[in-house]
């Protein structure tokens, strides 16, 4: 996270090795860009203690032992960005928040992102100073000392602060140790019941393409939980979108599983995955199943039509914002899925909303609200189901 301009960017592409855009594989590429994905190897030179993105330890030459893969999630614009994290804050194990050092600590919208951090209680965080090359020592010093103080009874307090200069990756293994170091994985349960939000669905055949070498659907996301294997049964809900009815669920089975290293025996939680299946690619085609959970037949969340939220306002420096009132249209996010709904009924913290496409959402999961301020939709505030 970061005020835009302050480099992140340029630090995605100093941690990753490779930035997104690179990438010639087109299924893989599609996804990142869409949420703004970008995988990414924490290595480790133990004869040098340094870490490192290389292969090769960059002081002695010799090969490094990979720690970690970790997928950077990023989002364009400001309020799209606070949008995401907070819909997506299920699959997030912490936050690295960048300040630049030539712009005076804090601007308002690092003000936001890191109000936005406190409130979803994301206590993993790395803080890093970008553009030191762009000030003076003094400058830099005083800068780092003003983000202490801005840190300073937030969630945030006490968290590393790396000054780095991405463009020239002077740094970039400090910020990997104090990822390494301060976003440890969690405990995941390998025997929960799996379950995926879809962030990308395709049909990934080319026009004229003999039908006996067609493949079947595919959709990309990130598990929450669980496990997913080639042969397992999965259903999507709410599922197929037919005007004017009711989204039909579907059921299909999985047939390949890829991620950024290739093909996967078993998927896991952390990082992105695609998943290929049996379904008729013209059912997934052009992101038809966005927001769809999936996962085993019978186990996934409620789909609904109406959401009861405990809400909570958010802070806007740019606009006034007051709670919601019955009959407001909203812009509701939940997990990968985006959609309109008009607030039912609104009394002391508590809202519902109909929605106009329904949501697979589990209680206590985490939504993001915006409403309509001038021309443009604005994030207000954010709420767990009830
Ligand atoms: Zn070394």
């Amino acid at each position: 996270m970061g005020h835009v301009d302050h480099g992140k960017t340029s630090l995605t592409r100093a941690l990753t090795g490779k930035w997104t855009d690179t990438h010639s594989e087109e299924l893989k590429r599609g996804i990142s860009i869409r949420l703004g994905y970008a995988d990414a190897e924490i290595r480790y030179c133990q004869p040098c203690d340094k870490y490192t993105t290389e292969e090769k330890c960059p002081a002695c030459g010799k090969e490094t032992e990979l720690k970690r893969r970790v997928s950077f999630l990023d989002a364009p614009g400001h309020e799209t960005l606070m949008t995401t994290v907070i819909s997506a804050s299920s699959i997030m194990d912490g936050a690295v928040l960048l300040i630049a050092a030539n712009e005076d600590c804090p601007q308002p919208q690092t003000v936001e992102h890191l109000m936005v951090l406190d409130m979803l209680g994301i206590q993993n965080i790395v803080v890093v100073q970008t553009k030191i090359d762009l000030v003076s020592k003094d400058d830099a010093k005083a800068h780092y000392e003003k983000i202490k103080e801005f840190l300073k009874g937030s969630v945030a307090e006490g968290a590393p602060i790396v000054p780095v200069v991405a463009n020239y990756k002077i740094n970039i293994g400090e910020v990997s140790r104090a990822v390494e170091e301060n976003i440890p994985t969690p405990e995941r349960d390998p025997d929960a019941s799996p379950l995926l939000y879809v962030s990308r669905s395709f049909d990934i055949n080319k026009p004229g393409m003999d039908v006996s070498s067609m493949k079947g659907g595919v959709v990309g996301g990130s598990l929450l939980r669980g496990k997913f294997s080639p042969g397992d049964r999965i259903e999507f809900l709410p599922g197929i979108d037919r005007e004017g009815k009711p989204p039909k669920p579907v059921t299909t089975e999985i047939s390949s599983l890829m991620c950024e290293g290739g093909k996967l025996e078993e998927a896991h939680p952390g990082g992105l995955i695609a998943v290929g299946t049996k379904l008729d690619p013209s059912i997934t085609k052009g992101d038809s199943l966005i927001g769809c959970a999936v996962g085993a037949p019978g186990s996934l969340p409620p789909v609904l039509g109406e959401l009861d939220i405990e809400y909570t306002s958010l802070k806007r420096t740019e606009f006034e914002n007051p709670p919601p009132k019955p009959g407001e249209p909203v812009v509701i996010s939940a997990q990968t899925s985006t959609t309109v709904g008009v607030v039912s009924g609104y009394k002391k913290g508590k809202a519902s909303i109909k929605l106009k496409k329904p949501v697979a959402v589990e209680k206590g999961s985490t939504v993001a609200l915006s409403r309509r301020t001038g021309q443009r939709w604005r994030l207000c505030g954010w709420g767990k189901v009830r």
